[in-house]
């Protein structure tokens, strides 16, 4: 990029004073210029918000500098508005008034704000629904409510914190369009948009420039950059390498600042098995670490808190691994930022990240490249079984490929019918 920035996080650090002070950013630098659309993405309490909020200049960072047109900036920045997942609409005020009211603090005439609210309205879809009250909207109705009293402010800088995550598939995915066509259009003054979001997929629909960031303390680790053109397509090559590069980066930073090798979070370079553990014992790790502070476990206290035997905890903890969900060094098991996000995850995100994983495991693509090298796509266990017989003894064999399918089946890459014991890529794969 360059020029100079429109605005920029100069090594922020923001302290949460009260009886314990907790650093919930750390030397963050963050430069945002003009026609960029920035995404943030990474594990709850690595403070993304808290960085939103200091770019507005709600929060005064402890230390640092916040730079609007490379000149210093104090109190609360007006070019710049924020977006909350959830509105803070009037409820007693219908639609138009609520936009009003944001005209209103801009100082807009009165005789102009009706016009101007209505043709805001409007740009976002919602003509109609000008005298309705929030409580008669949807979800997604009220947060383009939201979006038009963002734009009436008429932002450089469009911060956004998960607008989308409270909405049901559907309504977000169409109020993401319309976000996407508002801005790639022009019709909107802003110029440049910094959104928050959970969701890797949209980061990657959305974004020009990905930032990824980790926990303990909150800060920026890295960012990526997304060329790919609008509108872009979910399902192509190039779309799906950019989820699983983000999912990457997420899998292997250091979790702490003590800091573990990357190469600890394991992507094994060559064939090897996989441990024979079910997603319900490995959801149940990862969960399990979430309760404990740090995210990071003594291994042998582990294995006694969680009374199993030895040989099943190692394939626990390997399985983790594996997975880019933990990370093991110098006897301890800690989280990665992946971890933490499938901790969190919806049982739908839960899969989609599973699968992410999935398809980078060698025996995995092993597995696809053998059923897409069949004639139908598909082969019988036992065909499967004489195949992995080349590699294991016969009882290895059958728990290598009870694991491969039960992980593929809950990641919804692979079809298993019980009957007619035809293993099977699911047709998206295809
Ligand atoms: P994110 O948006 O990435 O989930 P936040 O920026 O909301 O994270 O918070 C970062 C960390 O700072 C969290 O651990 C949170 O508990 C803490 N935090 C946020 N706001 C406050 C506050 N007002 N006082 C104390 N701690 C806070
Ligand atoms: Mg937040």
């Amino acid at each position: 990029m360059t020029g100079s920035p429109l605005f920029e996080l100069q090594h922020v650090t923001h302290v949460f004073g009260g009886r314990e002070r907790f650093t919930a950013l750390k030397d963050a630098c963050l430069r945002l210029h003009e026609g960029e659309f920035v995404v943030l993405v990474g594990p709850s309490g690595c403070g993304k918000s808290t960085l939103l909020r200091i770019l507005t200049g709600l929060l005064p960072p402890t230390e640092g500098h916040v730079l609007y047109r490379g000149q210093p900036m104090h109190g609360v920045n007006p070019h710049v508005t924020l977006v909350f997942q959830t509105f803070a609409l009037f409820p007693w005020m219908t639609v138009q008034q609520n936009v009003e009211i944001a005209l209103k603090a801009r100082g807009v005439p009165p005789v102009e704000r009706t016009a101007r609210a209505t043709e805001l309205l409007d740009r976002v879809g919602l003509d109609g629904f000008e005298s309705a009250y929030p409580r008669e909207l949807s979800g997604g109705m009220r947060q383009k409510v939201g979006f038009a009293r963002a734009m009436a402010v008429e932002p450089e800088l469009l911060c956004l914190d998960e607008p989308f995550s409270s909405l049901d598939v559907l309504s977000a995915e169409a109020l993401r369009r319309e976000l996407l066509e508002l801005w790639t259009s022009g019709k909107i003054p802003t110029k440049t948009i910094l959104m928050v979001t959970h969701n890797i997929e949209e980061a990657v629909l959305l974004a020009d420039r990905i930032v990824i960031m980790a926990k303990a303390p909150g800060r920026v680790v890295t960012e990526l950059p997304v060329d790919l053109p609008y509108p872009r397509r979910h399902k192509t090559t190039a779309f799906l390498a950019l989820v699983d590069e983000v999912y990457g980066l997420l899998a292997t930073q250091a979790p702490s600042v003590r800091g573990l090798p990357a190469a600890a979070a394991g992507e094994p370079g060559y064939i090897r098995g996989l441990p024979a553990i079910t997603i319900h014992d490995l959801a149940g790790l990862v969960e399990h670490l979430t309760e404990i502070p740090g995210h990071r476990a003594d291994l042998f206290r582990l294995a006694e808190e969680l009374k199993m035997d030895t040989k099943h905890f190692l394939e626990l903890t390997d399985a983790t691994t594996l997975l880019g969900f933990a990370a093991i060094a110098e006897g301890d098991i800690t989280l990665t930022p992946l971890g933490e996000t499938f901790a969190e995850a919806s049982i739908l995100a839960r899969k989609e990240i599973f699968a992410s994983r999935l398809r980078r495991l060698p025996m995995f693509q092993w597995l696809v490249h053998l059923l897409k090298a069949s004639e139908r796509q598909a082969l019988t266990w036992d065909m499967v079984h004489t195949a992995l017989e080349l590699e294991f003894a016969p009882e290895e064999a059958d728990r290598q490929l009870a694991t491969l399918v039960t992980w593929g089946r809950y990641a919804e890459l692979l079809t298993y019918d019980d009957r007619t014991g035809v293993i099977a890529l699911e047709a998206k794969e295809v």
